[in-house]
């Protein structure tokens, strides 16, 4: 069962054709799509979209670290996530994406990692796995998980680290997922195809992060989730093995750590 384990669905820049990016991917054999909303706005439109495609999209949903500020009071935010997450279960199976992202100055790394930590502790309090964003951070990252959030369910969504650190990522615990995104199918991108092969399958998702990291050959036009294959398929390749066991593992994977039938 092939799985994005990550799309933002719900953005404006489906607007025109949203039904029919749904049907492209249906028709290429993408069986669930786990839809993100970053911020209050996107919680509401992520809600939206969800209840159109019950049983297809499911949703997590949290503070993206370049958009806490965007959220008004971001702990009022947070309250107003617990209540959507008690009035939805079974459709918000996640929190996230939170993490730190030093690329992007919007929000000072300080803010970014209370709000980080605040959210791994709510996560923790609803019993939801997390879906994790980093970018340019990870050994900020990686110490206040190792401190905060071991043996936890959690996805690292498209990991941009190295080989090094992905085994770290790995030896948090029995339920950590790294997760591999558009940017694998790049001719060059030496260290990600590294990353694809030393992963175990039984600790990848596959994921399209659309409407971003569009991969080859379509780079620099809008990403969807029917892309998610291409990126199934490169694993596939570099792997070895077959692009059937890679949809299956990791369509298991998507289902086990997020609870999805
Ligand atoms: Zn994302």
């Amino acid at each position: 069962m092939l799985i994005d384990a990550h799309a933002h669905l719900d953005l404006e820049d489906y607007a025109e054709d949203r039904a029919e990016t749904i049907e492209r991917a249906r028709q290429v054999g993408v069986a669930r799509i786990l839809n993100v909303g970053v911020d209050p706005p996107r919680w509401n439109s992520s809600l939206e979209l969800a209840r159109r495609y019950p049983g297809f999209i499911y949703l997590a949903l949290g503070l993206h670290p370049t958009d806490i500020l965007r959220a008004g009071d971001p702990d009022a935010a947070l309250d107003r996530l617990i209540t959507i997450v008690k009035e939805n279960p079974g459709l918000v199976v996640a929190l996230g994406e939170t993490g730190l992202d030093y690329y992007h100055e919007d929000v000072p790394p300080e803010t970014q990692k209370v709000y980080f930590e605040k959210q791994i502790d709510l996560a923790a309090r609803l019993g939801l796995p997390l879906v994790i964003h980093c970018r340019d951070a990870m050994p900020d990252l990686l110490e206040i998980l190792k401190r905060k959030a071991t043996n936890r369910k959690i996805m690292m969504h498209c990991f941009t680290g190295t080989p090094a650190e992905a085994a770290e990522c790995i030896a948090l615990g029995p339920e950590v997922f790294i997760s591999i995104a558009g940017p694998v199918t790049f001719t060059k991108a030496f260290e990600r195809h590294e990353v694809a092969r030393v992963v175990p399958l039984e600790r990848m998702l596959v994921e399209t992060d659309c409407p971003f990291l569009t991969p080859h050959p379509f780079r620099g036009k809008r990403n969807e989730p029917a892309r998610v294959r291409l990126v199934a398929e490169k694993i596939a390749e570099l792997k070895g093995i077959s692009y059937e066991d890679v949809a299956e593992q990791t369509g298991e994977n998507v289902r086990r750590l997020f609870g999805i039938v």
